[in-house]
């Protein structure tokens, strides 16, 4: 999902500045990206329910790679795998703490723990919706298992909008997209945003 309005289309030659941190990723350095078109609402391809990764081989590193690449080329702070036409339940978020960003690749995530006690408000949007935003509440802090690239099971508990981050990117695992419950006539206005985006290049 993305936290602001601009979306820079970045290009290849920008590349060592979006990327990576591979290390704390734990991804091969050497990778170079692949070309995968972002996925755009409402494509079909956003509605289907991901499957595990069962092998851990350069193929997950490769797409946790150009994950992370076209979400920071967009200055989003999210991303999931069906949003690059890949069903597989993979993300990458970019966590926030101490005014920088650490960017997190999940794979296989589970929810393990939930406290929806306190809840977090911030303007949603997503880079398969580009242009539209609208403000919503998610639970303040989320606990989840995942799988880093390299196949080695973690924990984390996540909080604020970090949080916010990881459920958005967890739905669409399941095949939902935050415009998914509006109505048709809004649907019909934001379909229309999505259109103005893109002409425009971005
Ligand atoms: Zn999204």
């Amino acid at each position: 999902m993305s936290q602001t309005n601009v979306i820079t289309g970045g290009t290849l030659e920008n590349t060592q500045q979006c990327f990576p941190s591979a290390a704390a990723l734990g991804i091969d350095s050497n990778l170079e990206p692949t070309h995968r078109p972002m996925v755009y609402w409402p494509d079909s391809r956003l509605s289907n329910k991901c499957e595990d990764v069962t092998i851990f081989d350069e193929e997950v590193e490769q797409l946790v790679y150009d994950l992370v690449l076209a979400m920071r080329t967009r200055d989003g702070i999210g991303l999931a795998a069906p949003q690059l036409g890949r069903q597989l339940n993979v993300i990458v978020i970019e966590q926030l703490w101490e005014g920088k960003n650490h960017p997190l690749a999940l794979i296989n995530p589970v929810v393990i723990d939930v406290d929806d006690s306190i809840s977090f408000t911030t303007n949603e949007g997503c880079l398969s919706v580009p242009g539209y935003y609208e403000e919503r509440s998610r639970p303040y802090s989320v606990v989840v298992e995942y799988y880093n690239p390299t196949g080695n099971e973690k924990v984390i508990e996540l909080q604020n909008m970090n949080a916010f981050v990881l459920q958005h990117e967890l739905d669409h695992l399941y095949g939902k997209v935050f415009v998914d419950g509006l109505s048709k006539l809004k649907q019909g206005r934001i379909l229309n945003k999505v259109k103005k985006t893109r002409k425009f290049g971005k």
